[in-house]
């Protein structure tokens, strides 16, 4: 269920991480059969206390690789009186905090009285207060409403242990790090403090440095093992009546189980939800406007299959693992290079490949770029037959590597670059299915002979792509 990366010179067992029998019940129920890299380098050094700091993104484990200590913590009961958390999570998103507490329910569930309060912006105080008013073991958070609860004298945090934030670069971004601090400042000082992000900057440096005590750092895999398998894909649009044709082109693959497709804000999501619900397909917005109710609700159609298209922004978003996403849509660049790895990975979940599909115009070069940088990847470009993009983008060499640019004029020759463009995107771009014996290979379900049916190398330095629509036929 979790992104498959070299081991390397880590190859243990769950066993010989020293967890509490109990735990180790939890972990063989949710099948887990080895630990994740990240846990096999986490999990250690928390269980001999030490401060931690690692990189790693959603789809590494990485929320088990805090949980499972955490939980072994609480196995061996406190003698300090009081009722207030002995486990403390902040997350920059309120998604992001019940994936942690529904992590933290599905690991103790065999130890015993193990009590999870989720604290959530956009939730009611009355029930918050009621949950605050018994006694806590984990309390997962997000900084805000937390800051709420500690001002009013609701939170005793004389039993914390541990103290865990989770994407602390997100929460940096989203300049929640003075609440975290001031929420810190009110924790004792002999607390074990934990910070994951997706990396490890000057700017996330500065935070440890303030909250943390000679933290062991931990560094698990590149952006591009991430990435290995999630198909990457462009595709030039002109405007953007036709990003909806290219759109609704690719929602008409066959392939296509679940799909996110993301905007660039929440008016745009409820916009394209809309459009798309009018055209009859079984689709729903998520965004940070809605209320609590409103997302936990689509966010279980997506789960038991009742959605096959969300429409989202980038926070709301943060976090969601469905393994049946087989593609990511981004109908509009991220703002961020990073937010692009966030989005793709909400494909490619439990080890299946994945298809990411971007959307690009012409002023979305720098974007690109920086996406393309960030990544150590290049999206390669594909048409659609009959839906090509009127102007053509020009390929220049960056460092060696040829990234797309755009402005070039329509009948100009393609630059030297593109043909060693295609050559290489072609040995990438593939899809999985079955070939006419049922074996499975790549290209689409089709034999070696019909693939250039499917991918057909052009001179400009696209791919012609089918998405196996059953429209088009
Ligand atoms: P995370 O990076 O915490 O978002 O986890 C990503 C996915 O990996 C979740 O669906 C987890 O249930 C799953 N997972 C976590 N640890 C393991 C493991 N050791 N083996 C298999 N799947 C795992």
């Amino acid at each position: 269920m979790y992104i498959q990366l070299p081991l390397g010179k880590y190859n243990v067992s769950f066993e010989a991480l020293n967890l509490n029998p109990s735990i180790i019940k939890a972990i063989q129920d949710a099948g887990y059969t080895a630990p994740t890299p990240i846990q096999q380098q986490a999990i250690p050094e928390l269980i001999a206390g030490h401060d931690v700091m690692a990189s790693a993104q959603t789809g590494t484990g990485k929320t088990a690789a805090f949980m499972l200590p955490a939980l072994n913590l609480l196995a061996t009961p406190v003698k300090t009186p009081g009722r207030g958390p002995r486990i403390l999570v902040l997350t920059p998103t309120r998604e992001l905090a019940l994936q942690v507490s529904e992590a933290a329910m599905k690991y103790g569930k065999y130890l015993p009285r193990i009590k999870v309060v989720s604290i959530l912006g956009g939730m009611p105080y009355p029930l918050q207060n009621r949950l605050l008013s018994q006694p806590v073991d984990i309390l997962v958070a997000t900084p805000g409403r937390l800051i709420d609860h500690l001002q009013r004298g609701r939170i005793d945090f004389k039993r914390l242990q541990m103290m865990v934030l989770d994407e602390a670069d997100r929460m940096l971004d989203m300049g929640f790090i003075e609440d975290v601090e001031t929420i810190a400042a009110a924790t004792p000082a002999t607390r074990q403090t934990l910070l994951f992000s997706a990396t490890l900057d000057d700017a996330i440096n500065k935070v440890a440095s303030k909250l943390l005590k000679s933290p062991k750092r931990i560094q698990v895999a590149s952006q591009k093992s991430k990435l290995e398998n999630i198909e990457q894909r462009l595709h030039y649009v002109d405007d953007l009546s036709h990003k909806n044709r290219l759109l609704n082109h690719v929602l008409g693959d066959e392939k296509l189980k679940q799909a996110i497709v993301f905007t660039a804000t929440k008016r745009d999501a409820d916009t394209l939800a809309d459009n798309l619900y009018a055209q009859g397909h079984a689709v729903a917005a998520l965004h940070g406007d809605m209320n609590q109710r409103e997302r936990t609700r689509t966010l279980t159609r997506l789960r038991n299959g009742g959605l096959r298209v969300l429409v989202a922004t980038d926070v709301a978003a943060r976090g969601i693992d469905v393994p049946d996403i087989t593609h990511v849509i981004n109908f509009d660049l991220p703002k961020f290079a990073e937010d692009y790895v966030h989005r793709i990975g909400r494909t490619g979940r439990a080890g299946a490949e994945g298809i990411a599909v971007s959307f690009a115009s012409q002023k979305d070069s720098t974007h690109l770029t920086r996406i393309e940088r960030y990544t150590g990847q290049r999206i390669d470009a594909h048409t659609i037959p009959g839906l090509e993009p009127r102007f053509k983008p020009r390929f220049k060499g960056n460092g060696g590597k040829d990234t797309p640019s755009f402005g070039q004029k329509r009948k100009r020759s393609p630059s030297p670059f593109s043909a060693n463009r295609d050559q290489r995107s072609f040995a990438v771009a593939n899809e999985f299915g079955r070939n006419s014996n049922g074996q499975r290979v790549r290209g689409g379900g089709l034999d070696q002979n019909n693939r250039s049916n499917a991918f057909r190398n052009n001179s400009s330095g696209f791919k012609t792509t089918q998405y196996s629509s059953a429209r088009g036929k």
